[in-house]
């Protein structure tokens, strides 16, 4: 068990969409840097075998079943977490969902369905956990968006590359109002991660002729966006708030 010294040692982390990709792997480094994580998601079952591997691996992990798009849910996401340990210092808004509908063929339920999940869902799961860590006088937020945000999507659609420039908004505006309470907000914009949203919306060939274009021509690991949000949870990330943070193995350079 390396996670009880770790730099985020005590600390309490809830991860939206934890249970696998790049939640899991942000899951995994918060747990190996020592802190407490609610591995959160809609999927009860990778919830549940994420947190355990957590646990036997590092430090003390729950399983939450959450909906992000649902405020109660959310706020009981919030209770469970302070019920077990008493505290929630950090929350990574990653639970995201991507289309690849071209833009005449786009149906109005799927925009609605992608800004609620990518864009109100992080707006709801910060609404939930700002009375706590205003209270503490300490938070950190971690708002997954994406190069697309910066950009546009390489493989999602417009309501993906608006919802994720949307987050990028909603980071700084958070960051501004809530940095007198000891709070900071940041956003990672990743680029291609090897993860199962990835492999089931990309041919393996799409995937080689993607990967030819990055200056790092490889995939990305879900664990090294896992290391990037550590460091912004971390006290040496303390000056740093309402900034995005791009991870893309130099496909966007901007
Ligand atoms: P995955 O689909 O592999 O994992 C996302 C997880 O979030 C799944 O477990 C999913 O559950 C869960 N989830 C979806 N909707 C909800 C919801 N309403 N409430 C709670 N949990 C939910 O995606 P990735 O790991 O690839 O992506 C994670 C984040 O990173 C997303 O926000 C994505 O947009 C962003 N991103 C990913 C990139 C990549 O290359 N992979 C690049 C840039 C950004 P279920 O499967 O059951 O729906």
């Amino acid at each position: 068990m390396t996670g009880k010294k770790g730099e985020l040692a005590g600390k309490v982390a809830v991860v939206t969409g934890g249970g696998r990709g790049i939640g899991r792997g942000v899951a995994t480094q918060l747990a190996k840097a020592g802190a407490h994580v609610i591995v959160a998601d809609v999927d009860a079952k990778i919830a549940k075998d994420t947190a355990e591997k957590l646990t036997e691996a590092y430090v003390r992990a729950l399983p939450c079943v959450v909906n992000v798009t649902d405020e109660k849910s959310a706020a009981s996401m919030v209770r469970l977490t302070l019920e077990t340990f008493g505290r929630l210092d950090i929350l990574v808004n990653n639970a995201g969902i991507m289309f690849r509908t071209r833009l005449m063929k786009v149906p109005l339920d799927e925009w609605e369905n992608t800004i609620r999940v990518n864009l109100t869902g992080p707006f709801i799961c910060t609404m939930a956990v700002l009375p706590t860590m205003k209270k503490q006088g300490f938070g950190r937020i971690v708002n997954i968006s994406s190069s697309a945000g910066r950009s546009v999507s390489t493989l999602g659609g417009v309501h993906y590359t608006a919802s994720k420039a949307g987050l990028l908004g909603l980071t700084r505006a958070v960051a501004k109002e809530a940095a007198r309470f000891g709070i900071t907000v940041n956003a990672v914009c990743p680029g291609l991660i090897d993860t199962p949203m990835v492999r089931e919306t990309t041919t393996k060939d799409e995937l080689r002729m993607f990967l030819s274009t990055l200056p790092i021509s490889r995939i990305g690991a879900p664990e090294e966006i896992g290391d990037l949000v550590v460091f912004l949870c971390s006290e040496k990330s303390a000056y740093i708030t309402g900034t995005s943070i791009d991870i893309n193995g130099g496909g966007l350079m901007i």
